[in-house]
């Protein structure tokens, strides 16, 4: 029977574009796998070219594949995944490899890592970023599991991925569910630039009443300098679109309510139980949650705003400028929070991830790859135990730069009555995080008042209980509980 050294489960338009991948790199021969053999069918029919091997069962699959097997899973989220699990582990022996890259959660990739490494089978999460057209020529590969799958898995993996300056965008980023988590922050943060960039465009639209095609404009000549990146450059995209039936700006005819498919929630989810403030990630996922609120909306249409009608931004290159920097400003702190977490979590879950690794291998291939990736990895390399992004001297000499600006638009969004969430709270956890003191001090007060929470003073060790009520304030140390 034919050899084959990489099988694909599931040929849907992600696991067909990354299996025409593999088969084009050099020295791979590709079996292929799908529940239903139509698609199997019309894959290796559509083309020849790839010479696939088709196989019309599992037993057949596992048979065509050379040792160690692996095989790449491309379907269905969840129950999906788990089903083609149990089948491959039925087939396949101690010391292959079965590679998950589905959009999965990284706690259910903790657990069938733990189910399948029993079986002596290696289990690989992989997250794959750079859709379908990423999937064909070249995705930014996102891998956990072991040391030793990732031997066997690393350079079928390099010869598929992106290359950014001469390097495959993959790296082992760490054990179990570690590739999938950072695969889910990576989508946070995507998240979070797409919002900015939203607001932006918004602001530049109501601020200086220009057209979408001229906003088009405006983003194509930003992708020149320092914000260059794959959601500016396709957003001006967008905003050229025009309408083939009313003629219209297609953004104008597009219903403003923003789907998802949930890893933005996750992110956001994750980071509550790790404590983290991913507060621009967090932003973007309530704003799209509010945009999809027709009723509410309509009900609160007619609700009193700003006197807008005497909001004048001043001079519009200027304010354009601004808004520029407040976006470059905004943007830092996204990937700063998503780094955060990134450091949260593999503490939690015992990962040891290079986080400039992970700043490289986003340089191509997937959806928030930017010219400042660089500028990240070199922040890690220079101090790795960097303990906030923002604090590195590139991203503080932006901070300086963008300061006033940052503050105009978001004062300006304010006082005309546009939602600026993510640029506003991009900003506060700003100035919090560089705050002397914070208002926390009360909050400990109120917490020890109605609950007898205890507080830490600034001046003495130890933890305190003050007895509240009467005119005398008693305080006594107390064990902390
Ligand atoms: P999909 O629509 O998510 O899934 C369809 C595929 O799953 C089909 O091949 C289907 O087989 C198979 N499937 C579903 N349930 C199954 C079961 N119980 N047993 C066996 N096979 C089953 O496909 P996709 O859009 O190509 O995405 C594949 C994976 O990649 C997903 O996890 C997705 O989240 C992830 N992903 C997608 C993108 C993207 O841009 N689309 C990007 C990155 C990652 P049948 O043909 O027999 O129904």
């Amino acid at each position: 029977m034919a050899q084959a050294n990489i099988g694909v489960v599931g040929l849907a338009v992600m696991g067909s574009n990354l299996a025409r991948n593999l088969a084009s790199r050099e020295g791979n021969t590709v079996a292929v796998y799908n529940r239903s053999p139509e698609k199997t069918d019309a894959l290796v029919s559509e083309h020849p070219e790839a010479g696939f091997i088709a196989t019309k069962s599992y037993e057949e699959f596992a048979a065509t594949l050379s040792k160690p097997r692996t095989a790449l899973i491309m379907v269905q989220a969840g129950r999906g995944t788990d089903a083609v699990i149990d089948e491959l582990t039925k087939v396949f022996e101690p010391g292959d490899i079965i590679v998950d890259g589905g959009n999965a959660l990284f706690t259910d990739t903790i657990r069938r890592e733990k189910a399948v490494r029993e079986t002596g089978i290696n289990f690989v999460g992989a997250g794959i970023s750079g859709g379908e057209e990423g999937a064909l020529n070249g995705p930014s590969i996102m891998p956990g599991g072991s040391a030793e799958a990732w031997e066997t898995l690393g350079p079928i993996l390099k010869s598929i991925a992106a290359v950014a300056e001469g390097e495959p965008c993959v790296t082992h980023v760490g054990t179990d569910g570690a590739g999938h988590f950072v695969k889910m922050i990576h989508n946070g943060i995507e998240y979070a630039d797409m919002q900015l960039i939203a607001e932006a465009y918004d602001l530049i639209r109501r601020g200086t009443g220009k057209t979408p095609a001229e906003i088009a404009e405006i983003f194509a000549e930003w992708n020149k300098g320092e914000l260059e990146s794959y959601l500016i450059e396709i957003t001006a995209e967008v905003l050229r679109q025009t309408d083939a039936d009313t003629g219209k700006p297609l953004v104008d005819v597009i219903l403003d309510q923003a789907g998802s498919k949930g890893t933005g929630v996750w992110t956001v989810q994750t980071a509550l139980d790790l404590g983290i403030p991913v507060s621009g990630i967090a932003e973007a996922v309530f704003a799209r949650s509010l945009s999809s609120k027709p009723a509410q909306r309509a009900a609160a249409s007619a609700l009193p705003g700003p006197d807008s009608e005497g909001w004048n931004p001043g001079d519009p290159d200027a304010f354009i400028e601004g808004v520029r920097l407040a976006l470059y400003a905004s943007k830092v702190i996204a990937y700063s929070q998503g780094f955060d977490a990134i450091v949260a979590g593999a503490e939690q879950y015992g990962w040891d991830i290079q986080k400039g690794e992970i700043a490289k291998i986003w340089r191509g291939g997937c959806i928030i790859r930017a010219r400042f990736l660089n500028r990240i990895t070199e922040a890690y390399a220079e101090n790795p135990d960097l303990v906030a992004l923002v604090t590195a001297p590139f991203f503080v000499e932006i901070m300086e730069r963008a300061q006033t600006a940052w503050r105009n638009v978001v004062a300006d969004a304010a006082r005309a009555g546009i939602p600026a969430p993510a640029f506003s709270s991009s900003l506060s956890y700003y100035d919090g995080l560089r705050a002397d003191r914070l208002p926390a001090a009360l909050v400990q007060g109120q917490r020890d008042f109605f609950g007898a929470h205890t507080y830490k003073r600034v001046d003495k060790e130890g933890t305190f209980h003050t007895l509240w009520s009467g005119d005398r304030t008693e305080v006594s140390a107390v064990d902390a509980h």
